[in-house]
């Protein structure tokens, strides 16, 4: 079969190419392309001699047409797909030139195209949600203990501090840990307390709610069993008796679900005479004592001792501190800070203010709380 004289000299400078790596005998090429000398007689030597290189045969022209328009339909198809300028459609094209462009029915779907399409805006979409102020404020939990840090200890949060905490909501996610029990938290903080916070921890996380749903509760007196128990309640009976302090008044061990809260006053004393105690204890430190003693003679028995409140300490088993309310949150926010009052070492606040998972600042007072949380929280925001 011969070629059409002209067919060699029409393809591209890519197929001449791929014509020359295809070599042949020179009488094949003179039957694809017709005689050159005739050619280069007509004038077209030039253009001949520099596309149609010597060595060329017909099988190779054919093979360099389909390559063409292999190529041709390549970045017809890149153009379509708004592949751009003139430079990416010379890419496709001599991509085309390797590979020829599938059969439409090997190409991906329309549905699988619009699909990617829509999982790219998304991914999009993502990057740019988890910069915007929205979300880094659902990644960030301000965490509050009670006493000392929301109230006067042991008082009602006031109207000021309920507001602030209101307005607070709005801007991140908002918790309590407080070691009294839920009864005593709710009594400072409102009745339902548990569902007007995002989290309540009560008894250092030992009861613990996520808006208003009990997410764990935790027992001292599976922990220990009834003998353990009973000897450390024997104990420290016995220790409070003998104990020479100006005055005495009931309820001096208070059994709470995770923890023991131990008063060498008893919880039953007034108001007065809890600040009456608190001077004197600053001065005695009956409470330090008693824990020294406690701690050494129940070593083996795994307990941590706090002194928190004016008038107690509480004792619970060791990582039962307040840094147990942190495996239900640490997953879920990437900033925690926590704002407490008895963050030096004994205080019922210094794990959680010492722990690496927390962002810690000392309080004074719930006045001071309102104007820290506004200078690391709310200006930042
Ligand atoms: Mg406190």
């Amino acid at each position: 079969m011969r070629a059409r004289r002209g067919d060699g000299a029409s393809v591209c400078a890519s197929v001449c190419a791929s014509v020359a790596r295809g070599g042949g005998a020179a009488r094949e090429a003179r039957e694809a392309l017709g005689d050159e000398d005739d050619a280069r007689e007509r004038g077209d030597a030039g253009r001949l001699g520099a596309r149609v290189p010597r060595g060329a045969n017909a099988r190779t022209v054919r093979c360099a047409r389909v390559r063409c328009s292999a190529m041709r339909a390549s970045a017809s198809v890149a153009v379509a797909r708004g592949a751009g300028d003139a430079k990416t459609r010379m890419r496709c094209a001599r991509k085309g030139e390797k590979k020829k462009v599938p059969p439409k029915k090997f190409r991906h779907s329309s549905t699988h195209r619009r699909r990617r399409r829509r999982h790219h805006r998304r991914a999009i979409s993502f990057v740019a949600h988890s910069c915007s102020p929205s979300f880094v404020m659902s990644r960030t939990l301000a965490l509050f203990d009670v006493d000392g840090t929301l109230t006067v200890p042991r008082k009602e949060a006031d109207d000021v501090m309920k507001a602030f905490m209101r307005a607070l909501k709005t801007k991140v996610t908002v918790g309590i840990v407080g070691g009294s029990d839920l009864v005593k938290i709710s009594e400072q903080l409102g009745e339902g307390a548990e569902k007007e916070y995002d989290y309540l921890f009560a008894e250092n996380g030992l009861v613990a709610f996520k808006h208003g749903e009990l997410l764990a509760k935790q027992s001292l007196k599976a922990f220990l069993g009834e003998d353990k128990l009973k000897t450390f309640l024997n104990f420290v009976l016995h220790y409070v008796a003998d104990l020479d302090i100006p005055i005495k008044r009931g309820t001096f061990i208070e059994f709470r679900a995770g923890m023991l809260n131990v008063s060498p006053i008893g919880r039953n004393c007034s108001q007065e005479e809890r600040d009456e105690f608190e001077r004197f204890d600053k001065e005695a430190g009956v409470r330090a004592k008693m824990v020294e003693v406690l701690r050494e003679k129940f070593a083996d028995y795994g307990l941590t001792y706090s002194i928190g409140g004016q008038i107690s300490f509480d004792v619970f088993p060791q990582g039962w501190d307040k840094t147990y309310c942190l495996q239900f949150v640490e997953k879920d926010f990437d900033v925690i800070h926590f704002f407490g009052d008895k963050t030096y070492k004994g205080g019922n606040d210094h794990e959680i203010f010492e722990s690496e998972k927390t962002i810690g600042h000392t309080v004074t007072s719930p006045e001071d709380t309102r104007k820290q949380v506004t200078e690391h929280i709310l200006d930042k925001l």
